[in-house]
């Protein structure tokens, strides 16, 4: 029986998050690596991972994590979930049973919203995972390392999610909260 693990694969906004997912689903036989991503991120794709390089990788859309386990086959050894932020906290549970399954189970996620808060789901994450892989980006302001995703455009009727044209990467100094109430 195989081991499994939980790899997290986190940092903000065009940091090359999904980028490292796809490396790691490559290095395995194609036919034993599912990835998964939530039906709330369409922003490139409703059929793929998708990078902001264009880079993509087919993909089962769900809505919520506990439709993952039933999609994975026995033969399955690695599990790509993306932008793990859009789950709830019971996603850890899922990536636990399928870990304690052997598959190797790797989650990409933002580790803070646009108000600079975790994600709930995230922190648990990260106490469970095996390795926390943390990604950065350049700060689009100053050039130093970015960890925080800044908001660009208004935030209209509350929809957090947004296309990419509508956030930037930002280090601490140069990132300011959105005028909005968190979400
Ligand atoms: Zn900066």
């Amino acid at each position: 029986m195989r081991t499994g693990k939980i790899e997290l694969i986190c940092g903000c906004m065009f940091s090359g998050k999904t980028e490292e997912l796809l490396r790691r689903a490559r290095a395995v036989d194609p036919d034993r690596v599912i990835l998964f991503k939530h039906s709330r991120d369409d922003r490139y794709s409703a059929t793929e991972v998708v990078t902001h390089r264009q880079d993509s990788h087919c993909a089962v859309t769900v809505s919520d994590s506990h439709q993952i386990p039933a999609r994975v086959s026995p033969r399955t050894e690695f599990v790509g979930i993306d932008e793990g932020h859009f789950f709830a906290p019971s996603l850890v549970e899922v990536c636990r049973e399928l870990a304690c399954c052997g598959c190797t189970v790797a989650v990409t996620a933002l580790d803070l919203d646009s108000w600079g808060q975790p994600f709930a789901s995230i922190v648990r994450l990260r106490e469970q995972a095996d390795t926390v892989i943390v990604k950065h980006a350049i700060c689009a302001r100053c050039g130093q390392p970015a960890d925080h995703t800044q908001r660009t455009t208004p935030i209209v009727d509350g929809n957090i999610v947004g296309g990419p044209e509508a956030f930037e990467p930002r280090c601490l100094n140069c990132w300011t909260p959105p005028p909005e109430e968190p979400q």
